[in-house]
C-alpha cells in the first residue's frame, strides 16, 4: 500500500495501481506511489471545476486560506522534508529550505494586489480593466524542486481564483502529494487535488476538455509536446522550460573574488536547477586561474546521501539522467575536453557522480552547446568580449545567464546584452516571489512570479459602462 495517497475532492484517495520510487542515493525502490486512473482523473477534474463556483467569489476568502496553507506548509517542513530527500536527493537542510520557501512564496501571493485599472471615466463612459481567473488549470511540475515550483503555480492560480489539479513528476511524486494531504485541511474540497502517475497522465491532463490552462515546468521536448496537446482547445500556457545559462567573467574581474558564487550557482542541487550556471566563458588570459578556483571548491564539495550530516551535494535524481550526465562528460571528454577533477560516476549504489570541472571545453562540445542538468560544469575560453556575448546568445535557449565584472554597473550593462529573461550582474539565481521568471526562445513561453506571473492566470474583461 503506497504511503502517500492522492487528494481528490477534498478527500484521500488511493488507487488500483501503484508505482514504485525509487531513492537516488541507493538506486532502490523505497516506496510506492498510486498510479491515477483515468477515472480518477475525471473526478479530480470535476472536483476542480465544482469547487470554481464558490472559490472565484471569494477573494477575501482565498487570501486567508492561502495564507493558512503558507503557514501550515512553514510549520510542518521539518516532518515532510525526509519525504522529498528521499525521492530527489538533496540533502535534507535544503529540502527543509526548499518547503519553507514554498510556504513564502504561498504568503507572498496571499497579499498579492490583483490589478483593476480605470483606463477611461469621463462624461461618455468608465472603462475598467478587469481580471478574471479562467476556470481549472492543470499543473505539471518537474523532478528538481517538486515542492517549491508546484508553489510558483499553486500561489498565483489560486489567489486569482482559479482551482487546480497538479501532477508532480513520476521521479518524485511523493513530497507533492504529501502536501496535497496536508493543504486539503485549510483548502475547500476540490480547490487543490494532487494526483499522480506517469508520463502519460500529464499527456491525458493537457488533453483533458476541462482545464483552461496548462501552467508546465519541465523539459523543451515535453513543453513542445504540452503546447501541440493545449492547442486544438486553445488552451492557454505558460511554459517554463529548460536552459543553458551563460555566465561570463569580465576581463577585470578577480577569479579568486568570485568563484564561490559561480560554484554555488552552478552547483546547486547538484546542477539540477533550470537556471544553473550551465557553461562559463572566461577571458583566455585568466583563464587557468578560474579553471583552477572553480577546481577548488568541486574537490571540497561533499558528496553523498542526502539524509546524512554535513553532505552538500546529493546524487543526480533519476537514472536516465544520471547516464545523460555520464555521456555528456564522456562525449566532452572524448574531444579533447580535460577533467581538472572529477569526470567519472562515484563507486557504490545510489547515482552519484563526482563534481566535474571540464577545462578546454568548446562550443560545438554537446556538453557546451546541450543541457546537461547535472555537476559537470565545462569553462570555454575567450578573446574579445563582443565574442563571447555571439556565443553565448548562441543558442535556441534563453532562460537566463549572467556576467562578472569588479564593477557592477559595467556587469549589468553587458549583461543586459544576453538574450534570455533574467540577465544578472554579479550574482546568478537570484530570484523573489515577486520578480517575473521566465525564458526567451526555447525555454519557454510566459512567465511566472510577480504581478506578471498572477495575470497568466487570468483573462483581462473590459468592463465598459456607458454614461
Ligand atoms: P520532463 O519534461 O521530462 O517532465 C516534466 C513533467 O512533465 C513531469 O511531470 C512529466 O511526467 C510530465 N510529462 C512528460 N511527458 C508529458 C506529456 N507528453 N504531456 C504532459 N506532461 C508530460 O522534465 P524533467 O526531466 O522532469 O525536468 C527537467 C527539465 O525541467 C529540465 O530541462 C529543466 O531545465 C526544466 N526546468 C525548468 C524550470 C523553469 O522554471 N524554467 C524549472 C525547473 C526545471
Amino acid at each position: 500500500m503506497a504511503e502517500q495517497t492522492m487528494t481528490i475532492g477534498g478527500e484521500s484517495v488511493a488507487a488500483d495501481r501503484e508505482f514504485g520510487v525509487v531513492n537516488p542515493a541507493t538506486g532502490q525502490v523505497h516506496a510506492q506511489a498510486p498510479d491515477c486512473s483515468r477515472e480518477q482523473l475525471d473526478a479530480a477534474m470535476k472536483a476542480a471545476a465544482g469547487a470554481w463556483r464558490d472559490w472565484r467569489k471569494d477573494e477575501a476568502g482565498r487570501r486567508k486560506a492561502l495564507h493558512e496553507a503558507g503557514d501550515l506548509l512553514m510549520a510542518k517542513a521539518g516532518e515532510l522534508a525526509p519525504t522529498l530527500t528521499m525521492e530527489q536527493g538533496k540533502p535534507i537542510g535544503e529540502a527543509t529550505f526548499e518547503i519553507v520557501g514554498a510556504g513564502y512564496w504561498l504568503k507572498y501571493f496571499a497579499d498579492l494586489e490583483i490589478p483593476t485599472e480605470v483606463i477611461r471615466d469621463d462624461d461618455q463612459a468608465r472603462v475598467e480593466v478587469r481580471r478574471r481567473p479562467l476556470g481549472v488549470v492543470a499543473a505539471i511540475t518537474p523532478w528538481n524542486y517538486p515542492v517549491m515550483l508546484a508553489a510558483w503555480k499553486i500561489a498565483p492560480a489560486l489567489l486569482a481564483g482559479n482551482t487546480m489539479v497538479l501532477k508532480p513528476s513520476p521521479y518524485t511524486p511523493l513530497s507533492s502529494l504529501a502536501m496535497g494531504t496536508l493543504l486539503k485541511d485549510v483548502l475547500p474540497a476540490g480547490v487543490l487535488n494532487v494526483i499522480s502517475g506517469g508520463d502519460e497522465l500529464g499527456a491525458w491532463m493537457t488533453s483533458h476538455p476541462v482545464p483552461r490552462k496548462i501552467s508546465f515546468t519541465g523539459s523543451v521536448a515535453t513543453g513542445k509536446k504540452v503546447a501541440q496537446s493545449a492547442a486544438p482547445d486553445l488552451k492557454r500556457v505558460t511554459l517554463e522550460l529548460g536552459g543553458n545559462d551563460p555566465a561570463i567573467l569580465l576581463d577585470d574581474v578577480d577569479p579568486g573574488a568570485v568563484a564561490d558564487k559561480l560554484f554555488a550557482a552552478a552547483f546547486q542541487n547538484n546542477g539540477q536547477v533550470c537556471s544553473a550556471i550551465k557553461r562559463v566563458y572566461a577571458p583566455e588570459r585568466m583563464y587557468d586561474e578560474v579553471v583552477e578556483a572553480l577546481a577548488a571548491r568541486a574537490r571540497e564539495a561533499k558528496v553523498g546521501d542526502g539524509m546524512t550530516e554535513g553532505v552538500q551535494y546529493g546524487p543526480i535524481n533519476n537514472k536516465p539522467q544520471f547516464e545523460r550526465v555520464s555521456e555528456l562528460v564522456a562525449d566532452a571528454l572524448g574531444n579533447g575536453a580535460r577533467a581538472v577533477t572529477g569526470g567519472r560516476a562515484m563507486d557504490g549504489p545510489g547515482y552519484f557522480f563526482e563534481p566535474t570541472i571540464l577545462a578546454g571545453a568548446r562550443d560545438g562540445m554537446r556538453i557546451v552547446d546541450e543541457e546537461q542538468f547535472g555537476p559537470a560544469l565545462p569553462v570555454i575560453g575567450y578573446r574579445t568580449l563582443d565574442e563571447a556575448l555571439e556565443r553565448a546568445n548562441a543558442t535556441h535557449f534563453g532562460l537566463s545567464g549572467s556576467v562578472w565584472s569588479a564593477d557592477a554597473d559595467r556587469a549589468a550593462e553587458v549583461a543586459a546584452e544576453l538574450e534570455c529573461g533574467t540577465a544578472w550582474a554579479n550574482t546568478h539565481l537570484a530570484l523573489h516571489p515577486g520578480q517575473p521568471f521566465g525564458g526567451f526562445k526555447h525555454s519557454g513561453v510566459g512567465v511566472e512570479n510577480g504581478t506578471w506571473g498572477l495575470l497568466g492566470f487570468t483573462e483581462i474583461q473590459v468592463v465598459h459602462r456607458a454614461r
